[in-house]
């Protein structure tokens, strides 16, 4: 143990070293497992000519149980940051569409400022992935839909 300690201590100024030279003091602190698709929503963003840059949101996303039972939960502080949280229960069941529901849904409320929209199309499907989950409306996500939601959800 006495080794480990100049190690951490090297650790810790480096990391010092390494936040006072970013002269923004804002947050950007993404679990890994999260990352990529944070990642695919800048990418989708961008396929619409919407450049994002999440650095301007401090914002932080952590797989870890919100206040709510939800699969996912967006939160703004008046401070600017914004918190998103993903359900560490839901999270290790999804596929990996259902994953990026979720994480482009909490984007959508913390980085687009989008509330909920729960409109269904005449065969009684959820049009956005802005939908609550609480209406009428039923959530098909898959690769031939995924194109138009993500159409919708980066419309102005
Ligand atoms: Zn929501």
């Amino acid at each position: 143990m006495r080794y480990l300690a100049p190690t951490c201590l090297v650790l810790l100024f480096s990391i010092a070293t390494s936040c006072s030279d970013d002269s923004s003091d804002t947050i950007y602190d993404i679990d890994s497992e999260l990352a990529p698709y944070v990642d695919r929503f800048v990418e989708a963003a961008a396929d619409q000519d919407r450049y994002i840059d999440l650095r301007d949101y401090s914002l932080s996303a952590h797989i870890e149980t919100a206040a709510d039972e939800v699969a996912g939960q967006c939160v703004s502080y008046t401070n600017g940051a914004h918190r998103i949280y993903i359900d560490p229960e839901y999270w290790v069941r999804a596929t990996d569409l259902e994953r990026e529901f979720v994480v482009f849904h909490e984007l959508g409320h913390c980085v687009l400022g989008r509330s909920h929209v729960d409109t269904a199309d005449d065969r009684g499907l959820c049009q956005s992935i802005m939908t609550s989950g609480l209406g009428e409306c039923r959530i098909v996500y898959t690769a031939t839909t995924r194109d138009d939601f993500l159409i919708e959800l980066f419309d102005e």
